[in-house]
């Protein structure tokens, strides 16, 4: 079986156009290699909740306090996903209704910070979101943000850094996250300089969350005051965010999240937010979580041995940056190479210079059920795909994704 979702019969009668579509894409993620740090392949369960009744409904407020009629289950599916996310993360409080990553950050600003207020974050040509204060984005609008950077040698986050413009700056929080930082970051050392300076920790763990469900990263919640996150990355569940706190926090996180900044929840998404939390406190998720974390260590070994930049000389996660320059490309074009051939991901910024750098993840793949070998393979395949040979790679590649079919391999 090649197709991800079997576009249903009544889909092909109706519109052959959009079954077409559907069609192309499953095939498209079957025989291509989902080498983004940012996706994943979503169980079927997952996907049967999302095309599940519960996307016809209305239920905006929540449980047991909504603003529409008919919600016994949509406030049990909610209640669910709650539960679960406070056992997985060991949490008091988890919202599960935003609709996002971004939405999950906005509304964690909305309930501490104030239009004009100081955040201290990872700046985005370093790794930092959008959300993290680019100009372009509301956060860097309405806030005033100062970046901290990484080292430009070491790739490592500056703690001292981040310390002196803490004392400098006096934020109202300081945001600790990144779009392709790859490894742990030290929330004890985020945690204390933080209360030196009086300013509340948000840590947007929407990239390493997963591995934090399967055990396979250190968990920002004793640190956080809020831990934004989003579902579906390593998590491996339907595309959203959630918000995760104290008791403390619970009340302002809520109201930050409905009515301030969304209307009525998504509920089928919850509904799938709560079997990917199921599945995520399994044995199975620890071990796939682990394998993640290994196979990227293969991966970025085999990649540095075919003379790949690493930043930081490797990865704690499920996410590698690489600079191909000594290959003599930069990030742009090694991406479109990489393309050609079947091999999908992403460009990044690089901790040091203008030249951007290519970043991958192995969360795609292992969920496919590859592991260390294949890791060599796929590293053959990248030296292959970037010396020109296209054709003949995209083949390989082919031949590589259709024997680890996505919904084989778990
Ligand atoms: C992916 C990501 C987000 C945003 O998630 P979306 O669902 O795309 O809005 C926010 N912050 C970080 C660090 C991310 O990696």
């Amino acid at each position: 079986m090649s197709v991800i979702t079997p576009p249903t019969d009544l889909l092909r009668q109706q519109d052959p156009q959009m079954a077409d579509v559907l069609a192309g894409e499953a095939q498209r993620q079957a025989t291509t290699l989902q080498m983004s740090a940012a996706e994943n392949f979503t169980s079927p369960a997952v996907l049967a909740a999302l095309g599940s009744a519960l996307a016809n409904k209305y239920a905006e407020g929540y449980p047991g306090a909504r603003h529409h009629g008919g919600c016994e289950y949509a406030d049990l599916a909610e209640r669910t996903a709650i539960e679960r996310a406070r056992a997985l993360f060991g949490v008091e409080h988890a919202n599960v209704q935003p609709h996002s990553g971004s939405s999950a950050v906005l509304a964690a600003y909305a309930a501490l910070l104030r239009p004009g207020d100081t955040v201290l974050a990872m700046g985005l040509p370093y790794g930092g979101h959008l959300t993290h204060g680019s100009p372009a984005n509301f956060s860097g609008r309405w806030f005033h943000f100062v970046a901290y950077g990484v080292h430009p040698r070491t790739g490592l986050i500056d703690y001292e850094q981040v310390q002196r413009l803490a004392r400098t700056h006096r934020p109202k929080a300081i945001v600790c996250g990144s779009i392709s930082y790859p490894r742990h970051p030290e929330y004890s050392a985020f945690r204390e300089i933080a209360d030196e300076v009086g300013a509340a920790l948000v840590v947007d763990a929407a990239h390493p969350i997963g591995l934090v469900a399967g055990g396979a990263a250190p968990s920002p919640v004793p640190y956080a005051d809020l831990v934004c996150a989003t579902t579906h990355k390593v998590l491996r569940g339907p595309r959203g965010g959630m918000v995760l706190c104290g008791a403390e926090y619970a009340e302002r996180v809520d109201r930050a999240v409905f009515p301030f900044t969304q209307g009525g929840a998504q509920m089928h998404t919850i509904a799938a937010k709560a079997v990917a939390f199921g599945e995520a406190a399994g044995p199975d998720f620890a071990r796939y979580a682990h394998r993640v974390v290994a196979n990227a260590r293969a991966l970025a070994g085999a990649l540095i041995e075919r003379g790949f930049g690493v930043t930081t000389g490797g990865t704690d996660t499920h996410l590698i940056t690489a600079d191909p320059a000594r290959l003599g490309l930069d990030g742009p074009t090694a991406r479109g190479r990489l393309a050609a051939a079947g091999i999908v991901l992403d460009t990044c910024a690089l901790p040091y210079g203008d030249q951007r750098g290519i970043r991958l993840g192995t969360a795609a793949v292992t969920t496919q059920g590859m592991g260390e070998a294949e890791m060599e393979r796929i590293a053959e395949l990248f030296a292959a795909a970037l010396r020109g040979a296209a054709t003949e790679t995209r083949t390989k590649v082919g031949d590589l994704a259709r024997g680890f079919p996505p919904y084989g391999g778990r």
